[in-house]
């Protein structure tokens, strides 16, 4: 999939990168991604297939591969360890039973990945037995503990050669590189590395066309001595190498699809938040994330490296983001909760000794006045530690916390929502802190799940944020798009409502942060980038909005032949097009079936009558158990203009003259005078109520006789005089009888039998579609319970503002659809 129309640039790495983000990409040799695979990833022959195929579409030679160990390897050296530091009587079995389950492990994939290449296969499992042997010397000499850092390299080590090995038996030069001969630590107990000097040694190892593929986890101190990154550290070994080489991207593929606005396992209604703002991500990390681990973000801060989070089994799905964007993505909320955090609280905890313990340890929360620190439930271990080796009385207890986390949430109006909800919850709060980027409510009690989804219901519910497209920038789009900051600063259901798209028959502007809707007329051709509708296409298939809404404004039939796609790719439909509704019956309903059933709005009321409420009308009264017996009506407002002039002062053809030059008309007058389009409405009303026909089943009289149709414009005009005697004749034969001319469509439904035609009558002057003003619309509705008395909508039925009008009405009520919208996400194992 390319999407060269809409970003410009057809490097692999733009299909991750190039649209939740507008940052200017570089070219496709100047752009460069970290691509980090983890363990779930790196597990069975199946897995490794996949990040096999995923390399091979998405990861150019320039970019670096770093990998974490096979499956749950480093568990099982971290077991070995324990193992060693309880001496227990079974020790020896049990070292024996992990060590050959991890030799098997390593071999079986060897084997199988590696199939047919014998000698390859053999070269990796000698270096893999010589690998056991020394762990087997160390553990007899009982070095192991010693040793345990070299210990739990090798996850990683085996894990780059077995990869690096597979790449290059299927064509890929590839190298492995050990990190330990390239990342240097300054300070270990930190994990802050000597930037200058690491850098220099990987660039001197990197070398031209080949792909490296780096061990994730490990690193060396300024002696040589082996360090790790701490667990799950190869995300950072990702962003460090990263900041090293000058990377854009860092992209992690892990078994998750990405970010979510709460945990959705426990919060059903979570959504994926798709960007977040590098300081909000830092702040999740903070408190404790899963995914965003707070030391992996450290790196990307000064270079703008943007962070991408992707799912090795869905690649093709859009994850989420972390890094520098626009307002609108800076408006989201996450609410994060967690039960595994421990209080510790000392008398002796007061500046100095708090300040020195900073150093060292990440705190969740630090508390002068109640002198308490809490910290995750996995670091706590060292901190009792490293309290008794300072002798430092201290009492433990367990926490939890519910936050709020948004961008400069302290500084806006959840502040006193989240307090608010917070003081009226059962949630037994020991205190509140406030953060720039979050509100961390505190207990020594555990955090019930409904509250963490009452908590995020309030928090999220009125916040979906949905992307509107205007399609077509004709008089029409301009006019919507003239309106469209009055109607967003005015309306509320458009407050999370933002302008991010316009495209025309050829090109495109495209901003995810927001078009400026002013001035985007003005600057199109100056922005737009060309762009067909399979640009279009894609681009919807990754955007970053909760919703997006696609507004049809052009007269095209291709576009409207393109719906089955917008809706295939979850896109809701706003149409003043009529091509779509008028399809053959079966082609329409298989296209509404197809919206509904992924659940996309499709809104086309501007079809007929501009802004007036005819569609609405007439759908209501259908749904509420009226019969409809007729609908009929004057539909056209050029028709409604000629036929109320032709009063006999003025020829026929000078009347289709004046209203070309008033721009009454379509460009080719004929396109009115054919009836088509009245036609066409009048198989949209009769559809809406329910009846179900095609436009050839109904009779339409057109006014432009077969031997001025093959005509060009001009002398079709020229030749117009030729109707005059025909429509003479017609208008005085009326005016004997006091009556008018008329251009009428008529439906009407009586015993069972349904008729319909437009063309051209002549009505008694004191009939309701005598009188009307001159480009007026008006529509009859009669029912069983409309009888005598028909139900009558009147009004200015066409022209560039009351459409714009109408587009806007239905831009109302869909978002208002739209932002009470209930939305499940699909948790593996939980409801898919
Ligand atoms: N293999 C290491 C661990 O499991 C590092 C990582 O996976 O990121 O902790
Ligand atoms: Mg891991």
């Amino acid at each position: 999939m390319s999407h060269t129309s809409v970003v410009g640039d057809s490097a692999k790495a733009v299909v991750d990168t190039g649209l939740l983000s507008n940052r200017i990409l570089g070219s496709a040799t100047t752009r460069k991604t970290v691509h980090k695979f983890g363990g779930s990833s790196l597990g069975t022959v199946q897995s490794l297939e996949t990040v096999l195929s995923i390399i091979d579409q998405r990861v150019n030679d320039d970019d670096l591969i770093v990998v974490s160990a096979n499956g749950k390897t480093t568990d099982k050296l971290v077991e070995i360890i324990g193992l060693v530091t309880q001496c227990q009587d079974t020790e020896d079995e049990a070292f024996t039973h992990l060590l050959l389950l991890i030799q098997a492990e390593h071999k079986a994939l060897i084997q199988q990945l590696l199939d047919g290449d014998i000698e390859c296969q053999q070269s990796l499992v000698e270096s893999l037995n010589a690998d056991i042997r020394q762990i087997q010397q160390w553990y007899l000499q009982q070095s192991l503990l010693e040793n345990r850092n070299d210990l739990l390299a090798f996850g990683e080590l085996w894990s780059s050669r077995l990869l690096t090995a597979v790449l290059n038996q299927r064509g890929r030069r590839t190298v492995a590189i050990d990190t330990r001969e390239c990342f240097v630590l300054s300070c270990p107990v930190k994990t802050t590395l000597n930037r200058q000097r690491s850098a220099d040694l990987l660039l001197g190892i990197l070398e031209s066309k080949r792909l490296h593929v780096l061990t994730g986890f490990i690193a060396v101190d300024e002696q040589g001595v082996t360090q790790t990154l701490g667990r799950n550290g190869s995300d950072y070994s990702a962003t460090l190498a990263a900041e090293l080489i000058d990377a854009n991207d860092v992209c992690l593929w892990t078994d998750v699809d990405g970010i979510y606005s709460a945990d959705p396992r426990i919060v059903p209604s979570a959504k994926k938040l798709q960007r977040i703002e590098a300081s909000v991500a830092r702040e999740l990390g903070r408190l404790g994330n899963p995914v965003l681990h707070a030391k992996t973000l450290s790196p990307l801060k000064e270079k703008n490296i943007h962070l991408h989070i992707n799912n090795t089994f869905y690649p093709q799905q859009v994850g989420s983001e972390v890094g520098q964007f626009g307002e609108i993505a800076r408006q989201e909320v996450s609410i994060t909760h967690s039960n595994q955090l421990i209080g510790f609280q000392s008398k002796r905890f007061n500046g100095k000794l708090l300040e020195q313990l900073q150093q060292t340890f990440s705190f969740i929360d630090v508390d002068e006045t109640l002198q308490q620190v809490i910290i995750s439930a996995e670091q706590a271990y060292e901190l009792r530690y490293h309290l008794q080796e300072l002798c430092v009385d201290f009492q433990t207890h367990s926490m939890s916390l519910l936050a709020a986390v948004g961008f400069a949430i302290r500084d806006s109006q959840w502040h006193r929502e989240f307090v608010a909800n917070i003081e009226n919850s059962p949630y037994p709060t020991q205190k509140i802190s406030v953060n720039e980027h979050s509100l961390v409510a505190f207990s020594k009690s555990d955090c019930q799940i409904e509250w963490v989804n009452k908590l995020h219901n309030r928090f999220t519910r009125k916040h979906r944020n949905i992307g509107v497209i205007v399609a077509g920038t004709g008089n029409i789009g301009e006019t919507f798009l003239a309106n469209f900051l009055s109607q967003q600063q005015s309306r509320q259901e458009l407050s999370q409502v933002h302008l991010i798209g316009v495209v025309n028959s050829t090109q495109a502007w495209f901003d995810v942060d927001g078009l400026p809707a002013d001035k985007v007329v003005a600057e199109f051709s100056q922005h737009a980038k060309p762009c067909d509708i399979n640009g279009l296409v894609d681009w919807l298939q990754r955007h970053p909005f909760d919703e997006v809404i696609l507004v049809d404004i052009t007269p095209s039939e291709t576009f409207a032949q393109s719906y089955q796609q917008f809706f295939a790719a979850g896109v809701h439909l706003i149409s003043a097009n009529k091509c779509a509704n008028t399809f053959a019956q079966h082609a329409l309903q298989d296209l509404q079936n197809r919206a509904n059933k992924l659940d996309c709005q499709w809104l086309s009321n501007t079809t007929v009558g501009a802004a007036l409420p005819v569609n609405y009308a007439l759908k209501d009264l259908c749904d509420s158990g009226h019969q409809i017996e007729e609908i009929s009506g004057i539909f056209s407002g050029t028709l409604s203009w000629l036929f109320s002039n032709f009063d006999g002062a003025k020829s026929f053809s000078q009347l289709i003259k004046d209203a070309l030059a008033l721009g009454l008309t379509e460009p080719d007058p004929r396109d009115d005078l054919s009836g088509l389009d009245v036609q066409r409405k009048l198989l949209i009303l009769a559809r809406l109520a329910g009846f179900e026909l095609n436009l050839e089943d109904i009779t339409c009289h057109s006014l432009v006789p077969e031997s001025l149709v093959g005509l060009s414009k001009q002398d079709f005009l020229d030749q117009s005089h030729l109707l005059d005697t025909d429509f003479n004749n017609q208008l005085l034969a009326a005016q004997q009888n006091d009556a008018c001319l008329r251009y009428v469509a008529k439906l009407a439904y009586v015993d069972g039998n349904l008729t319909a035609r437009v063309g051209i009558e002549a009505l008694d002057n004191k009939h309701a579609f005598a009188s009307l003003n001159p480009c007026d619309n008006i529509f009859l509705i009669k029912t069983n319970w409309y009888q005598e008395n028909p139900l009558i909508i009147q009004g200015p039925g066409a022209g560039r503002e009351v459409t714009a009008a109408g587009l806007h009405s239905d831009l109302v009520h869909l978002c208002r659809q739209l932002n009470s919208k209930h939305q499940d996400v699909d948790i593996k194992g939980i409801n898919s």
